[in-house]
């Protein structure tokens, strides 16, 4: 580690051009939860490392008009501790809440926890199914990307040359709307997911009229699973409605075998989850207070 360049960027057009002029070895830094332990086990080894947490439009979320612009570096204890964003997506802030400990918390963001692209990554799932969009900022200017075309594989993103996440956008919740993620993992605490379901419901006279379901750890990427949601809209959430969509993220799922599940367990847990998150986003719509995993 010791020829490693420490930079650090005040705007976001700085940061994009120190990673240009990087060629490929430079890496941003946000909580660096991720990237200082991949250093640490040489798994990672960058020529420079971009310090993005003194850019305040990285480290800030910034409501309009009831959507929600979160600085990618902002960590995951300040996402937690915002009360309109917490109130307008419980299942983003659960997920966010779920990443390590509090410690890590006071360190982790959702932007590095998208970049790192882990299959297995906690807030994705619930972006997913939030409709979040990707706001990126590079040498040829400004794009955006909706979350779930952003990842390209485990450990690797769709971002180009010179590129950097700024923030993720949470669109505007219509009336009759919330959201809610979970996971399961062979520990209650610290541990790495084995699925991930992350689910956004609107509804209106006990219907759902809209809604997005986000699938992790069970495919190289995080899944938009549209039949899921298919199955969903047009019902009241009865029986035949929740197998359904539970049969649709079973179907979905293309997992690895390992030490955390088998295939057939990793299959039949997604379509548990489903169920149990729909019931969770459902409970929410009705003003009924849900905990999820962490107190939110
Ligand atoms: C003890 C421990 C427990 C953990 N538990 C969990 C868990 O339960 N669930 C979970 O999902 N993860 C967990 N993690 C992993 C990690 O904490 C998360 O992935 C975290 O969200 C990473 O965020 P960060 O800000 O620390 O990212 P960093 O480490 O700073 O960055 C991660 C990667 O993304 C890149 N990057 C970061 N920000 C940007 C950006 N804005 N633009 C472009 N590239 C960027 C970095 O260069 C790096 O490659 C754990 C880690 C530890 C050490």
């Amino acid at each position: 580690m010791s020829d490693v360049q420490y930079k650090v960027a005040k705007t976001v057009r700085e940061a994009a051009g120190m990673m240009l002029a990087a060629k490929g070895k430079g890496y941003i830094l946000a909580g660096g939860t991720d990237l200082l332990v991949q250093m640490k086990s040489g798994a990672r080894t960058p020529g420079v490392i971009v310090d993005v947490k003194k850019i305040s439009e990285m480290v800030s979320v910034v409501e309009k008009n009831g959507a929600f612009t979160i600085g990618a570096a902002t960590p995951a204890a300040v996402l937690g501790e915002h009360k309109k964003l917490r109130k307008a997506w419980p299942g983003v802030i659960e997920a966010c809440n779920l990443i390590g400990s509090t410690q890590i918390q006071g360190r982790a963001s959702a932007g590095g926890n998208l970049c790192n692209a882990s299959p297995a990554a906690d807030s994705v799932p619930a972006l997913v199914a939030a409709g979040c969009v990707v706001n990126i900022a590079g040498p040829k200017g400004k794009r955006s990307v909706p979350v779930e075309k952003f990842l390209a594989g485990p450990g690797k993103t769709t971002l180009k040359p010179g590129e950097i996440v700024v923030s993720l956008a949470l669109p505007k919740r219509p009336k009759g709307s919330s959201d809610a993620y979970l996971r399961l993992i062979p520990r209650t605490e610290m541990d790495i997911a084995v699925v991930g379901v992350g689910i956004s419901l609107t509804m209106k006279g006990g219907t759902v009229t809209d809604a997005r379901v986000g699938l992790g750890a069970v495919a190289p990427t995080v899944l938009l699973v549209d039949k899921a949601a298919k199955a969903l809209i047009g019902s009241k959430l009865d029986d035949a409605a929740l197998d359904a969509a539970a049969a649709a993220c079973s179907a979905a799922c293309k997992p690895i075998d390992d030490k955390r599940g088998t295939i057939k367990y990793r299959t039949k847990i997604a379509g548990v989850l489903l169920k149990r998150t729909a019931m969770i986003a459902r409970d929410r719509i009705n003003g009924i207070e849900h905990r999820g995993h962490r107190p939110v």
